[in-house]
């Protein structure tokens, strides 16, 4: 048996034997998608902006249309995808166990598309949209097929309780996650017997934190490359997530109902 069967092997029956799953996941599962990253979205008339030309406030007051432009151009690349067998094999983990919970850093919706019915968006929703003043409240949810149409032409749409404007509902850079995210997250990996860690690389804060606060929990890492917290991972799983999690979800049904 090579290293990875043994890893599998060994991480399927710690997980067996629990009852509540979180799965914390990055960039790495939508890759396998074709999700482009920030930066490799930043092709063609993209690639001369930095980051904070198209994804802070500051940047949403001074060009409204530039943002809400290349929010556009990504979320329709979203749309363009489909959840791979990584994101299915998560879904079907629900019907092993009593609880399993995604926070995931991902933008794109494809675990929610996937089937998954408890999903912590820690860094927004580049699918949905909220009013830019917040005026009723953080957040204020904009519902875009709601909205009459509007001159894309000339920028972003307006809210229609205050007139600002709408903005994507995604955490740009210096803003906060969005209220309770990282609450119901601590709170699961607390409660959580095993913490998946998959397809992220372990340094963007405060994500990278949530496999480490529940000392107890058995922690699994999918990933195709060795990261900066691999070595605090109780089972390393190098492989993608698209191959590897529908094995481990066998392997875990056959202990669970054998
Ligand atoms: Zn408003």
């Amino acid at each position: 048996m090579n290293d990875l069967e043994d890893q599998l092997l060994a991480a399927a029956a710690a997980m067996a034997t629990g009852e509540r799953i979180v799965a914390v996941t990055g960039a790495g599962i939508s890759a396998e998608s074709g999700v482009p990253t920030f930066r490799d979205a930043q092709t063609g008339l993209w690639s001369s902006f930095n980051p904070q030309e198209l994804a802070t406030p500051d940047a949403f007051e001074r060009n409204p249309r530039l943002v809400w432009d290349w929010y556009a151009m990504r979320a329709a690349r979203v749309g363009e995808v489909q959840p791979n067998p990584g994101h299915l094999a998560l879904h079907d983990l629900e019907t092993l166990f009593p609880s399993v919970i995604i926070a995931t850093q991902n933008v794109d919706g494809l675990h929610q598309r996937a089937g998954s019915s408890k999903v912590i968006t820690l860094h927004g929703d580049i699918t949905r949209y909220q009013c830019f003043a917040d005026c009723q409240g953080r957040l204020t949810p904009i519902d875009l097929t709601s909205l009459p149409s509007w001159d894309t032409a000339a920028g972003p749409p307006r809210c229609p309780h205050c007139g600002a404007y709408v903005r994507p509902a995604v955490v740009w850079f210096g803003e906060m996650l969005p209220p309770g995210a990282l609450d119901a997250a601590e709170t699961a990996c607390r409660m959580a017997d095993t913490i998946l860690v998959i397809g992220t690389s372990g340094e963007v804060y405060p994500a990278a934190a949530l496999p480490f606060i529940n000392p107890h929990a058995k922690r699994i890492e999918v990933n195709l490359a060795e990261t900066s917290i691999s070595r605090r991972m109780h089972y390393r799983l190098r492989s993608s997530a698209g191959a590897v999690l529908p094995k481990l979800v066998d392997a875990v049904q056959r202990l669970r109902n054998p």
